[in-house]
């Protein structure tokens, strides 16, 4: 099991090609897999990435487990 306080409160993100909280990564990932309603994002640009759930779903922290 991942530890979420191993990590920085910012991480790199593959779709914003730059840092994202770990926040708005959970709920990227949340939206991702639908859990969520897309209207939660704050970093609603991540919709706009060409195949942005794929790119997501193989990102490394997209199995992040938030404790
Ligand atoms: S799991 Fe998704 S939202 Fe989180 S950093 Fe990776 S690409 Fe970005």
């Amino acid at each position: 099991m991942n530890d979420v306080n191993k990590y920085p409160d910012e991480i790199e993100c593959a779709l914003l090609e730059g840092p994202i909280s770990i926040t708005d990564c959970s709920l990227t990932v949340d939206v991702c897999e639908g859990f969520l309603k897309k209207t939660v994002l704050r970093c609603e640009e991540v919709l706009a990435v060409p195949n942005w759930k794929e790119k997501c779903r193989g990102c490394k922290y997209h199995e992040l487990e938030y404790v």
